[in-house]
């Protein structure tokens, strides 16, 4: 007999007896407030998953030897929560979420779970703490599910016991300006054959000194670039776009294939998608290379750069830091003040009015 996966009909609700009190929203800070209640659902490889469980949000209990502690055996998402004018509540295509979550879970060993049924307690959650979600535009409440490996064991098997949870933050809308670069060929955020295209904690650690570094020198973000040639793959934790006239004298919108390498972002998918729905432009995933990016930027053919994520939607690239030099990179040539490039803002403001349901689209999934 098959071994329960989740039952989102089992979920049980534990309210809290202490609320929060209502968040000022001009303090909101990205990920450092968070709300009432989480979401535990706890598998062992003896009985399947449990009951899931909707409790006051607080710490968890783990033993020391945990899987996760040790071999960090941890895979995250992040998705969100948008109010529309309505009132009503709605998630940007969560069913991207739950399949990546899925994918990234099988590369570190945790088991399989049912990704409608999860999606249904997410959204449980996230009508409990609905008092959370911010009901102006810019503003949502950030999602954020973990998936760790909690078997006490030290021994490198594989984790026959785990935990999925999630949580909940509300957040402001992400402050607007551009961004500088600075390109580091000498370390890598993945490689051919690693993990780079699945959302795994393990692959957040060790970026983060070189992000810190290059924040001492001045610098935002790192450009993630590999190999011998400098195959320009990421920015930070954001895919990279770039929008220029190519080699071959056509306008052209370019991010890096998913070629193992490149985390496959949902606002990556949409971005692609709605810029091949408009048909103006060719819209190409393909490896561009920096001395590719410098020559463009020489021949003023770069028009518009900009990192793309969940947290900013998109941000707009004003300098990139490179082998000693540093590129300027447009934003929007007609207003000096531009904090982003014409093309980035018309991205942007599609894609944020389909997530608070100002237009209609079968990527906006209600709550209700
Ligand atoms: C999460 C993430 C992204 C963006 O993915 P979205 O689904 O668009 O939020 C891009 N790159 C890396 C490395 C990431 O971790």
């Amino acid at each position: 007999m098959a071994l329960p996966n989740i039952d989102a009909s089992k979920l049980t609700v534990t309210r809290t007896t202490t609320p929060k009190p209502a968040y000022d929203k001009k303090t909101l800070s990205f990920g450092k407030n968070f709300t009432d209640h989480m979401l535990c659902i706890k598998y062992t490889e003896e009985n399947g998953w449990e009951a899931p469980e909707i409790k006051p949000y607080g710490p968890l209990q783990i033993d020391p030897a945990a899987f996760v502690l040790n071999y960090s055996v941890e895979t995250f998402e992040g998705m969100k929560a948008y109010r529309a004018s309505d009132g009503t509540i709605n998630l940007f295509r969560p069913e991207k979420n739950m399949q990546r979550l899925a994918t990234s879970s099988q590369r570190i060993k945790l088991p399989e779970f049912d990704q409608e049924q999860f999606l249904q307690c997410i959204k449980e959650l996230t009508k409990v703490d609905e008092r959370f979600v911010p009901d102006e535009y810019g503003y949502s409440l950030y999602i954020r599910p973990n998936f760790i490996g909690t078997e006490p064991n030290l021994n490198l098997m594989y984790s026959k016991e785990a935990l999925l949870y999630v949580y909940l933050s509300p957040v402001g809308p992400y402050f607007p300006r551009t961004v500088k670069l600075y390109a580091n060929s000498q370390q890598a955020r993945a490689w051919p054959g690693g993990v780079g295209n699945f959302k795994l904690g393990g692959n957040y650690a060790p970026a983060l000194k070189p992000a810190m570094d290059v924040v001492a020198k001045g610098y935002d973000q790192i450009l993630w670039l590999l190999g011998d040639d400098h195959y320009v793959t990421e920015v930070g934790t954001m895919n990279f776009f770039i929008f220029w006239t190519n080699a071959d004298g056509e306008k052209e919108l370019v991010t890096a294939p998913l070629d193992g390498i490149i985390l496959p972002g949902v606002t990556r998918d949409s971005l692609l998608s709605l810029a091949r729905q408009w048909g103006e432009f060719k819209v190409s995933e393909r490896r561009v290379t920096m001395p590719e990016v410098v020559q463009a930027i020489e021949d003023d053919r770069m028009i518009e750069a900009f990192g793309a994520g969940t947290a900013c939607v998109v941000c707009s690239v004003s300098e990139i830091f490179y082998e000693d030099k540093k590129f300027a990179i447009p934003v929007d040539p007609s207003n000096p003040d531009a904090v982003f490039g014409p093309l980035t803002n018309r991205l942007r403001n599609e894609l944020l009015d389909i997530q608070y349901a100002k237009t209609p689209s079968p990527w906006t999934v209600p709550v209700q």
